[in-house]
Parts: structure tokens; sequence; C-alpha cells
């Protein structure tokens, strides 16, 4: 009914890169390779690897390579508000050190990386201003230098740039990060339990909130959400799905349209919060619903940072017209969101015997993941991975164990009296 919104503000600005079978001689090589890289082994060869970067230039001109273990194709196009430059690539290993991409130079100014969905991964590079892609080349192993992604940028002005990016405004479905898994509707079967959709937040690319040890919001969830979906499994009333179950970016209108393609009727997304230092320090889970109006401050805080998901990966929804998501939030049903509250109300009655809660433990913000109109949505941030006492259980089998519990407690619960008295049992708003 509603048509998946994926136009971007994006172009193809240039190239499936033609492999230029010529050393760029003319053009001065960026800073010294890093060190720090190793070169991958000979074993692993059928795969390509990423094994070094550099970026060298000033603020006109900028000049980004990365050394690469084989020769490979990619494509960029260019995003604005913020200005980036997405480079999409066959599957690839990353190689590089930690900290590589927290910084750098000219025109760049950081770069993340990582897997967009099986058979791809993606770079992204954060833009200081607007820039035209000059050049790009991909340059074969010579002289005991391995194969090399040259990209250079050149510093244009705002509507130069947007005219570019204007230039190719089709839908990118070769470029999109369209990570829906194979099986996209539940027409096919015959199974008539109902459907949970497990969404884990962020992935690939995506890392979500760290905490101080280096840790992932990204793979805390994905490990919680397999615990909770086996729990959930294993009474065989449901039928459990989930929006992925590897480390795979999915963005976030993907989760909904496979929510809703699977007719879900519960829509459970899994987060860790993380408040920056300096911020103060929180504690205890949280469970969340969609409002047009956060409840809060750190709610509306919070929800502009899940919903950053897009932009890191480099899919800009911010194309997407107000008017639809306004309109998706007016057609959430009564019926829905009285479902969604009463859920809520019973997770958090049932979580709180048995971990700890954040203070206010039930609260709404314009998170858009939760914006499929016809399934019950919540979001769980289990707890502060920038919290001390909250990270330890967050990494704790003990603590997931009796928080997965708990949460397969409510939703049994939930359905039986959906089953046993249909819309009316559950209440009304
Ligand atoms: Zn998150």
């Amino acid at each position: 009914m509603i048509a998946q919104v994926t136009r971007l503000v994006a172009a193809c600005l240039v190239l499936s890169v033609a492999c230029a079978s010529t050393r760029a001689q003319d053009a001065p090589e960026a800073a010294p390779a890093n060190p720090a890289a190793t070169p991958p082994a000979a074993t692993e060869a059928d795969e390509p690897s990423v094994i070094a970067a550099r970026v060298g230039g000033d603020k006109s001109q900028t000049r980004i390579v990365f050394d690469l273990s084989s020769k490979i194709d990619v494509r960029a196009f260019a995003l604005a508000d913020p200005y980036r430059l997405v480079i999409d690539l066959p599957q690839v290993r990353f190689q590089l050190p930690p900290q590589a991409g927290d910084t750098g130079k000219g025109l760049v100014k950081a770069f993340r990386f990582g897997l967009m969905k099986k058979g791809g991964s993606r770079i992204v590079l954060d833009l200081t201003a607007p820039v035209r892609l000059d050049k790009s080349f991909v340059l074969d192993p010579a002289d005991g230098q391995p194969a090399r992604l040259v990209l250079d940028l050149t510093a244009i002005d705002r509507p130069a740039f947007l005219r570019e990016v204007a230039f190719d405004n089709r839908p990118r479905t070769d470029l999109g990060p369209a990570a829906k898994p194979a099986n996209d509707g539940a027409g096919a079967t015959n199974d008539s339990r109902p459907v949970i959709v497990l969404d884990p937040g962020h992935g690939g690319i995506d890392e979500g909130a760290h905490a101080a040890t280096g840790e992932a919001e990204k793979n805390v969830a994905l490990d919680f959400a397999l615990m909770l979906r086996d729990k959930l499994a294993q009474s065989g009333k449901y039928r459990v799905e989930m929006t992925r179950s590897d480390d795979t970016f999915i963005a976030l209108t993907d989760r909904v349209q496979f929510a809703r393609a699977h007719r879900a009727q519960l829509f459970i997304s899994l987060h860790c919060d993380a408040l920056a230092r300096g911020e103060g320090d929180a504690q205890g889970a949280t469970v969340y619903t969609l409002s047009d109006h956060a409840s809060d401050a750190e709610a509306a805080r919070l929800a502009e940072a899940e919903n950053r998901a897009d932009i890191i990966a480099g899919v800009d929804l911010s194309s997407e017209p107000n008017e639809i998501a306004d309109i998706l939030i007016d057609l959430a049903q009564r019926e829905t969101r009285s479902f969604t509250t009463h859920f809520a109300r019973a997770l958090v009655g049932d979580l709180k015997n048995a971990i700890r809660l954040h203070k206010q433990p039930l609260r709404s913000a314009g998170f858009r993941v939760l914006k499929a109109p016809d399934v019950p949505s919540v979001l769980i941030e289990l707890g502060f991975v920038s919290n001390r006492a909250d990270f330890k259980e967050l990494m704790s089998e003990t603590w997931r164990t009796r928080a997965a519990d708990s949460i397969t407690h409510a939703v049994n619960d939930y359905f039986s009296r959906r089953m046993a008295g249909g819309a009316g049992a559950v209440g009304r708003e």
C-alpha cells in the first residue's frame, strides 16, 4: 500500500571504475603506506582485501588511496547533507588498523567501511565540503606495489555539487543496500502461527554505540537477538524472523518493510544506548514506542542517534518527503497503537522483575524503525554500554538469559491475551 521510499539524493557520479592500466605517474602519491597493515595471507587470496588506506592533500584537492590485495571494480556516488562520497565494492575483507578512518585530511573528514550485504562492501567518506570526484581508477599491482584504488576529489561549490548529484537521480536498485532477505514475503507459507520479527540494531558498516572496551552495539544486539529468537522459537508457537542474523547493514526502511512483508504481529528492535563522556551516567533498560512527539529530551536525543543509521551507511533518506513520514504515522491505526502500548507496558512490568530498568523505563520518540503502521512495534534499549555495570551485564550470559526469558514471558502473555479476546482484551488507549 505504501510505496517503498527509496528515492535518494544520490547519483552514480562516475563510474564503474574502468581499471586504468597505466600508473598515474603525474599524480602525487599521498602519505606513505600504513606500516601497521599486514598483507593478506596467500590462502585468503580469493577474497580481496583492503590492506591500507591513506589520505593526502588539502582543502582544495584531496587524494585517497586504498591498497588492495587484488584488482576490483568499484562504483561511487555522492550524497548531500551531510556531504559524503559512497564507494561500493564487491565483498572485501578490511585489514585496516582499528583507528583507520577516524581522522582524515583535506576534504576527507573521516571514513567508515564495512559489509553492506552478502557480496558487497562499502566505504563512506565524510567530507568537509562539497566535492567533485575528478578521477578514480584502480591500478594494477606493479613494481612490488599492491593494486590500488585511487580517488581524486576537488572542492566545488554547493550548487555545482547538487547539480552533479541531481544529474543522475535514478532509483539505484543496483547500488542500494537492499539487504532484504531472499524470502521477502510471508505468502508462500501455510504456517498460520503469528510472526514475530526481531530486529538487531545496526550492523555491517553501522556499528552503533561503542563501549569503552570498543565492543560495538551491533554485536551485543545481534548476540542477544539470536538468544531471544531461540527462546521464542522453542515454544513452537511463533514464526520468528530476523531482519538480520549476521553482521550486515540493513537500512531502517528495509527493516520496516521486512516486518510488513512478513505480516508481523510483533516487531521488537534491540539496541543498547550510550552516553558520551561528559554527558553524565545513566543505566538500565528502556522500552520505547513510536511517537511524533518525544516524551522527553533524552528520548529525542536517542531517536536522533538511532535514526542516524542510514546516514552512517550512506543511504540518505532525507529525500523521503515529510508528508510520507507523516502519513505513515497517521496511518498507524488506533488498534496498532493500542497493541503496541499494551505490549510495551506488559514488557516493562515483566522486565522490572528480571533486570535493572532505567528510571523512566517506558518512553516514546520518533524512531524510524518503529513506523510500520500495521505492526505493533517496540524498541528495547537493553542498557547503556557506556555504563560499566550495565556493560558487564550485557556481556554476561546469565543476565542475557534472564532478560531474554523475561521478554519471552511478556510475548507469551501478550499473544495469549490477543488470541483469547482479540483487540478488546488488550485494552484501549
Ligand atoms: Zn542502536
